[in-house]
């Protein structure tokens, strides 16, 4: 895979390159502080007594006075042993009195004494560092011992360990077949961790690089498409990833059906508006026509004709007053708080009651208007308001799609907790492709709607709604020329 700086991978590599050179420098760092300092306490530790052993030897200060031959010897055995070894003779006050070191390369006077009184009391800890003669700013390990003479003390002899050779850390590296090979072995165990890490990280983000490569996909296809992984199944019970692809997921499907919904009601919306302003616009002309007409015709109109004009005039007002209300009753009823009023009421008694409203229309139609209600019909729980329109839609649609000499009844059935209601004529039925749309709004079978056309499209609609804030369904059964039978059901109280 490519490299790409802004990627998951990328900036997790950089954080574990980071990471691991801060670690290993500070670890070299430390490595390299702590050998110096080991190999000075070693070496101070292991002269320590190199000082005292040389003044016990030899007598440096007779009297007042350097024995310049016995220091010439000294310096000149040690010259052969160590080469490294630098020895300075001092007087009580530290001031440089001889040396070995070649001349010209001693920088300094005299030395400070404390840590030469702090070696000599020993206990301190090592390594104790003295100034070094050789450089005015440098300080190095030593030996010391005081110089008597008698009960006088003549001096210190101080014994620069070391010389140069351990002057930097890259020296004491370069010196050192242990320290370099060391040192190798950590690099390659760096460049392994590394490559280890590189390696797993690739691993490790296969998931998220799937997921978001999915997510780019979903939003390519415009939202339509639901997200789909593809060679990655996550795991319910997986980790943090597998919890963020599963809910990401599912995020998708919602989103993908709340737009198909939310296209749906829009088209539902225009649609609905183009109806509305058609089904008003419809009566409202016809209105306004014969309205004209009569104002427009004055005088010359026959009272007959004017009566007619005025009556059709009326007719078509309140079939736009019977529009407007049913639309605002619908609207009602959809709304987020539709006024429901739920109470125990007698069924039986509700349909009776309202088939006694439409005997009247019943008898001017010619159809028989029947009920068939057993004794024993229980209380039902709902709105009885609302229940009450129900059937009023449901029996007045009966009356008028049922031609003279028809039949309509009204059969309560009781059916395990339930109270059925049918409605059932012997009208003119509904073809098989229509019935499936008869309760959408403004549906109607009848498309022509003439000047003095009953009915809204809305009556079934309504019927619909209110069943379903009752949770309970419109089922229907129609069969064309023979009849309709339409049937709901309420809970029995208790
Ligand atoms: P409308 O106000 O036109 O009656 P509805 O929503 O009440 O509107 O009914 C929708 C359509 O269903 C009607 O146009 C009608 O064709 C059909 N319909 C409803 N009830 C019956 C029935 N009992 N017999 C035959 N057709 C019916």
């Amino acid at each position: 895979m490519t490299l790409v700086p802004r990627s998951l991978y990328g900036k997790l590599v950089g954080a574990m390159v980071v990471l691991i050179g801060a670690i290993g420098l500070s670890y070299v760092i430390l490595a390299l502080g702590t050998t110096r300092l080991y190999l000075e306490e070693v070496n101070q530790k292991l002269h320590r007594s190199l000082a005292a052993s040389l003044v016990a030897e030899n007598e440096l200060v007779r009297g007042q006075t350097i024995n310049h031959e016995a220091l010439e010897q000294a310096f000149h055995n040690l010259m052969i042993v160590n080469p490294a070894i630098e020895v300075y003779l001092l007087d009580p006050d530290g001031r440089i009195l001889a040396f070995s070191a070649p001349p010209g390369k001693v920088r300094r006077e005299r030395i400070d004494l404390a840590p030469v009184a702090a070696f000599l009391a020993g206990g301190e800890a090592f390594p104790i560092r003295g100034q070094d003669p050789r450089d005015p700013e440098g300080y190095k390990v030593f030996s010391a011992a005081p110089i008597m003479d008698g009960d006088v003390l003549g001096g210190y002899l101080y014994v620069v360990l070391g010389g140069e050779a351990y002057d930097s850390v890259a020296r004491v590296f370069q010196g050192s077949y242990i320290l370099r090979l060391a040192a190798s072995v950590a690099a390659a165990g760096l460049v392994l961790a590394l490559a280890a890490g590189a390696l797993s990280f690739v691993w490790l983000t296969r998931r998220p690089r799937r997921l978001s490569a999915a997510v780019e996909a979903f939003k390519q296809s415009d939202f339509q498409e639901p997200l789909r992984l593809s060679g990655w199944r996550p795991n319910p019970r997986g980790d943090e990833i597998d919890h963020l692809g599963l809910t990401v997921e599912s995020m998708s499907q919602r989103m993908v059906q709340q737009i198909a919904q939310l296209r749906q009601a829009d088209s539902t919306r225009r649609d609905m508006v183009a109806n509305i302003s058609h089904d008003l616009r419809t009566p409202l002309t016809s209105l306004q026509g014969y309205l004209e007409t009569v104002l427009m015709k004055g005088d010359s109109l026959s009272q007959e004709d004017r009566r007619r004009y005025v009556e059709l005039a009326l007719k078509h007002s309140q079939r736009l007053g019977q529009l407007t209300e049913e639309l605002f009753e619908l609207a009602t009823l959809e709304s987020d708080e539709p006024p429901i009023q739920i109470e125990s009421f007698s069924l039986a008694e509700l349909v009776q009651d309202v088939v006694q409203k439409f005997r009247l229309e019943a008898e001017k139609r010619q159809i028989s208007l029947d009920t068939e209600i057993p004794q024993d019909a229980s209380a039902v729980t709902g709105d009885i308001a609302l229940i009450e329109r129900v059937l009023e839609n449901l029996i007045e649609n009966a009356l008028r799609y049922t031609p003279a000499g028809g039949r309509v009844c009204l059969s309560l059935i009781l059916d395990a907790g339930r109270v059925a209601a049918q409605i059932s004529d012997t009208g003119r039925g509904i073809s098989r492709e229509e019935l499936p749309h008869i309760f959408e709004r403004f549906y109607r079978v009848e498309k022509a709607r003439g000047d003095a056309a009953e009915g809204t499209g809305l009556g079934l609609a309504i019927v619909k709604r209110i069943l379903q804030l009752h949770d309970s369904a419109i089922e229907v059964e129609s069969e064309p020329g023979v009849g309709t039978s339409f049937r709901f059901a309420l809970p029995v109280t208790g």
